[in-house]
């Protein structure tokens, strides 16, 4: 993300260079396309964070629900972290393999899409995980 300072100076090197101004344009426009990305991933991270630490929050309160499986989008995008995490399961108060208590998953960056799935008791007890 370019600073408002360094656009002013980003701006000036081009147009002392004797650069037309639509390159200048062009590279403005780059800048902030840039910043627009990185909004949206973090805007989209966000929202993924609340829904799946509110079902997180949900399970843990239900009296039934003792664990989660990790729920990746699995598509020609996906990370090698979160398809490595699809299907992971741990107990409520766990973390994943990753140090991830829930989706999304921070490394590398990414637009994550992952989600949980509540495990309940007997499904837990027969993963060995009771
Ligand atoms: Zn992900």
């Amino acid at each position: 993300m370019l600073s408002k300072p360094q656009l002013v100076a980003v701006s000036i090197f081009t147009l002392n260079r004797g650069n037309k101004l639509t390159i200048l344009r062009d590279q403005i426009k780059h800048a902030f396309d840039k910043q627009k990305g990185r909004l949206q991933l973090g805007v989209g991270n966000e929202m993924n964070s609340a829904l799946n630490q509110g079902n997180w929050l949900g399970y843990d309160e239900s009296g039934i629900v003792v664990a989660k499986e990790w729920v990746s989008f699995v598509d020609d995008v996906t990370t090698n972290t979160c398809i490595s995490l699809n299907g992971e399961v741990t107990l409520i108060g766990e973390a994943f393999s990753t140090g991830d208590f829930a989706p999304p998953a921070n490394n590398p960056p990414h637009p994550c899409r992952s989600s949980t799935r509540a495990v309940f008791i007997n499904e837990a007890q027969d993963l060995g995980l009771l």
